[in-house]
């Protein structure tokens, strides 16, 4: 039987109900193929109070010289709470309760050094995080074996060579194959692994950034092949992916089925999806990725296809990617001027921006980049290319869908439909995918756009 490999997010697994919840699935599961499963630490709803933001805080603070007692006893807290409630079996419950101690003190002596060195390394840093997925996958290995299915911990804190020295793309698949070799499931054990992997080479964040336990799990599945895998999952708390946020649009439905691409660009641009790098792995392999959503674990999910194609539907999507800033270089000079574009972007790379969109007119060039921190310093140096203007507040919005290759006027009709419903578009850009037609609007106007769009494209 092939392998079904699951992920769960830190908040499916944020309590000690919840983690027998989760439990619960892998068993069901079972009944049809082996599980590995893999953990992202635990969390609530809010991530600022999950167990990884609380590890950033602490080691803030000890870098800070400050106390970080009350993070690491958040910490404490919760895991002990939910040891409580997961594990009935005493002597199993003890033995959680010691690792989580032990964990603690861990994080404890780390902390230590960094206060009083007052630096902190990536590789500091990657054993602090650590931390946080030793736990939880401790936790679900612990219920699973409490509800009476074995299981197996596996903690990939430690699977990269320290000859490895360089993040590459021959480095994510060295470890593809090493990670997939480390939780092939064996002996009808079920492993429950570390969504944490490492020490990376210039530590997780800069290399796989938060969220990494979606790319861990797609590493795992593309390692083991499709031969192998059935599919991979990721349960989070959410049906699937939708025609668009439930919260803001409540017409909104579940995807059945979306291909690569689309989940791709809806990610890019501002759903919550899957982590960025995830699909590109799993998709060159050929597997399947299912999103499910762990509290209602019967519902289908959305499926991520690869080749996944409805002609019949022009628009599979809309998404908004708020907080954005746009920035404008007004110059005579451009006119007739080669090498212009070159060199102001040159410039955005020298700050490290990260641009989205970008339209050029002969004498103007404006571009939205994500992270209003960067720009003030940023806009300074591109002023000696012609007046500079930086517009906060602004948000791009976004139609995704693979029919739009098949049909003419939708972006025509995208305009006309934002028109009406009295918004002012202030950049167009269409992606060279032609799977993505995209403009900035005013960040206040996005409710309003998105339902827009929603009405006259996805219903009806
Ligand atoms: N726990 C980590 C984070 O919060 C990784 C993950 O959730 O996948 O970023
Ligand atoms: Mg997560």
């Amino acid at each position: 039987m092939k392998i079904i490999v699951q992920k769960f997010g830190g908040t499916s697994v944020g309590s000690g109900e919840r983690l027998r919840n989760v439990a619960g699935i892998i068993q069901a599961t079972l009944k049809t193929h082996p599980v590995i499963a893999v953990v992202s630490a635990m969390s609530g709803t809010v991530k600022a109070e999950g167990t990884t933001s609380q590890i950033i805080l602490a080691s803030e603070q000890a870098l800070a010289g400050a106390s970080y007692q009350e993070p690491l006893e958040n910490i404490r807290r919760t895991h002990v709470k939910a040891i409580g409630e997961a594990v009935q079996g005493k002597a199993a419950s003890q033995e959680l309760a010691e690792a989580v101690e032990q964990e603690l003190t861990r994080l404890e002596l780390v902390l230590g050094a960094v206060k009083t060195l007052g630096e902190i390394s990536p590789r500091s840093l990657d054993m602090l995080l650590s931390g946080g997925e030793r736990l939880s996958a401790r936790l679900l290995a612990g219920t699973l074996a409490d509800m009476g299915t074995e299981a197996v911990y596996m903690d990939l804190s430690e699977v990269v060579a320290p000859e490895e020295k360089e993040v590459n793309p021959g480095f994510f698949l060295r470890m593809q194959h090493l990670m997939a070799e480390y939780c092939r499931p064996m002996g009808g054990k079920v492993p429950v692994v570390t969504g944490f992997f490492g020490l990376v080479p210039g530590g997780i964040l800069k290399a796989v950034g938060r969220g990494y336990t979606d790319f861990t799990t797609a590493l795992i599945s593309a390692g083991l092949g499709r031969q192998a895998v059935e599919e991979m999952q990721v349960w989070k708390e959410v049906d699937g992916i939708f025609t668009a946020d439930p919260r803001k649009v409540p017409t909104a439905r579940v995807l059945a089925a979306i291909s690569p691409n689309e989940a791709a660009e809806l990610t890019y641009f501002g759903s919550e999806v899957l982590h960025p790098f995830t699909m590109e792995r799993v998709v060159s392999a050929e597997i399947p990725i299912r999103i499910k959503n762990t509290f209602s674990p019967q519902g289908p999910g959305t499926i991520i296809l690869p080749k996944h194609e409805d002609k019949t539907q022009r628009v599979t999507a809309v998404t908004a990617k708020r907080s954005i800033t746009i920035v404008t270089i007004h110059s005579n000079r451009m006119f007739n001027a080669y090498g212009f574009l070159a060199r102001v972007f040159n410039t955005l790379d020298r700050h490290g921006v990260i641009v989205d969109l970008v339209s050029t007119s002969e004498v103007s060039v404006s571009f939205s980049v994500e992270r209003a921190d960067s720009v003030e310093a940023t806009a300074k140096d591109l002023k000696e290319f012609g007046d500079v203007k930086v517009e906060r507040g602004r948000a791009i919005l976004s139609m995704v869908g693979e029919g739009m290759k098949f049909s003419v006027g939708t972006a025509g009709q995208m305009f006309s439909t934002l028109a009406a419903a009295g918004i002012n578009i202030e950049m167009i850009s269409q992606g060279a995918s032609e799977i993505n037609i995209s403009c900035v609007i005013k960040e206040d106007d996005v409710p309003k756009g998105l339902t827009a769009l929603h009405k006259a494209f996805l219903e009806g």
